[in-house]
């Protein structure tokens, strides 16, 4: 007799699919109950099999190996469709079930004992059963068939198990992936956050540091060189009749000479300066640790290389003004200091431009001839 096809039986498919067991490779834990299993019911043959659509797959068997089965023939399509008990067949021949089933008839060796119990999901599906098999006539006391029955339920806990732990690793992986690619986007994220600060503090045309970033600078470098007790200078340059050079040549011609200029102060100062476009064509080094003198001997190199350069059509000269703090004390400012410098500035313009003025001790100022600057 074909067994009939259970109810539910699409649901049942599902439910194995999702149990990701079907053509699996055997494993030990699942080899160990049908040993139990063979033994309990000492017969020759004890199976885990699992009724796929028009197959019996075996995930275990002890005492023979033999692959899957066409699912007509096999006792097991039989016992799914009573999930709520065994099949307890103890000689198939005379079962009208199983009496024409080649399996029981034709084959050699004949199955003619049979103990299916089945394996239930938690949903009541009936996916397989734990068998056992024997080629002769036999009967189960009730505490063997007890003892399959629970051996039976711990097959299906290590089946769901199994998908438990799969599923686990599947989300570790996808944990990970995530991760992973989270990590990746915050090194971006980090690495332009960066370059946006350096951006928000670069003056586009000169490329030194910008009016907003000097300010902060000269904070930050007021309360070190306090805390250090340590000289901080700063030096004020503006360009000599820069005005004319714009208004005759175009404001091309004017954007050069900037960053001509740009590249000198980045080529005489120490790792330590910072430089600055503070305005127009005004411009700052801010020098820590540089008392007036070492402030005056970089401010002298500028005029050197300025003299060196060729800003044409331009006849580019620069003035500059210095002021110190030797050191800095708990009410100085930078707007004092700043104040002093542009003082120091404004007396070298006057003194015939192309010059260094220094603002000293209470506020004197030297002027250092541009003679005396080459000759140094
Ligand atoms: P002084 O010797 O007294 O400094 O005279 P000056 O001609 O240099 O006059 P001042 O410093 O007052 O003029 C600055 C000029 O700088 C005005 C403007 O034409 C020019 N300028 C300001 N910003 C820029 C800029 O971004 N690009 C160019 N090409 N020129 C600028
Ligand atoms: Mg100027």
């Amino acid at each position: 007799m074909q067994p009939a096809v259970p109810v539910n039986e699409s649901e049942r498919l599902e439910a194995l699919r999702r149990l990701n067991i079907l053509d699996t490779p055997s494993e030990a834990s699942f080899d160990d109950l049908t040993r139990i299993a063979r033994y309990i019911a000492g017969t020759p043959l004890a199976l885990i099999g699992l009724i796929d659509t028009d197959r019996e797959w075996f995930k275990s068997v002890d005492g023979a190996t033999f692959g899957e089965t066409e699912r007509g023939q096999t006792l097991c399509a039989h016992a799914i469709l009573t999930p709520d008990r065994a099949t307890y067949v103890p000689d198939a021949r005379h079962d009208p079930r199983f009496a024409d089933n080649p399996n029981v008839v034709d084959a050699d060796p004949a199955t003619i004992f049979y103990y299916g119990a089945p394996l239930v999901t938690s949903d009541g599906l009936a996916l397989g059963t734990l068998c056992v098999v024997d080629h002769q006539p036999r009967t189960l006391d009730d505490a063997q068939r007890e003892t399959l029955d629970a051996l039976a339920r711990q097959v299906m806990r290590l089946i769901e198990l199994g998908q438990r732990e799969q599923q686990l690793h599947r989300e570790e992986e996808e944990r990970e992936v995530i991760l992973a690619y989270l990590e990746h986007r915050n090194h971006e994220l980090e690495a332009l956050a960066g370059e946006l600060r350096v951006r928000a503090d670069t003056d586009k045309l000169s490329r030194l540091g910008n009016r907003s970033a000097f300010d902060a600078r000269l904070d930050e470098d007021l309360i070190l060189t306090r805390d250090h007790e340590s000289p901080l200078s700063l030096v004020i340059l503006d360009l000599d009749r820069f005005k004319p050079c714009n208004d005759q040549f175009g404001h091309q011609v004017g954007d050069r000479v900037i960053r001509t200029f740009a590249d000198i102060l980045r080529s005489v100062s120490r790792p330590t300066d910072f430089m600055a476009r503070y305005g127009g064509d005004e411009f700052a080094i801010i020098l820590p640790l540089a008392d007036r003198r070492a402030a005056a001997d970089v401010a002298r190199r500028v005029l050197d290389a300025v003299e060196r350069t060729d800003f044409a059509p331009c006849d580019t000269r620069t003035s500059i003004g210095v002021a110190s703090l030797e050191p800095p004390r708990g009410d100085d400012n930078g707007e004092e200091l700043l104040r002093r410098a542009d003082q120091a500035l404004y007396a070298a313009k006057a003194a015939g431009r192309g010059r260094i003025a220094i603002n000293g001790v209470d506020d004197v100022i030297e002027i250092i001839e541009p003679t005396e600057s080459r000759s140094a």
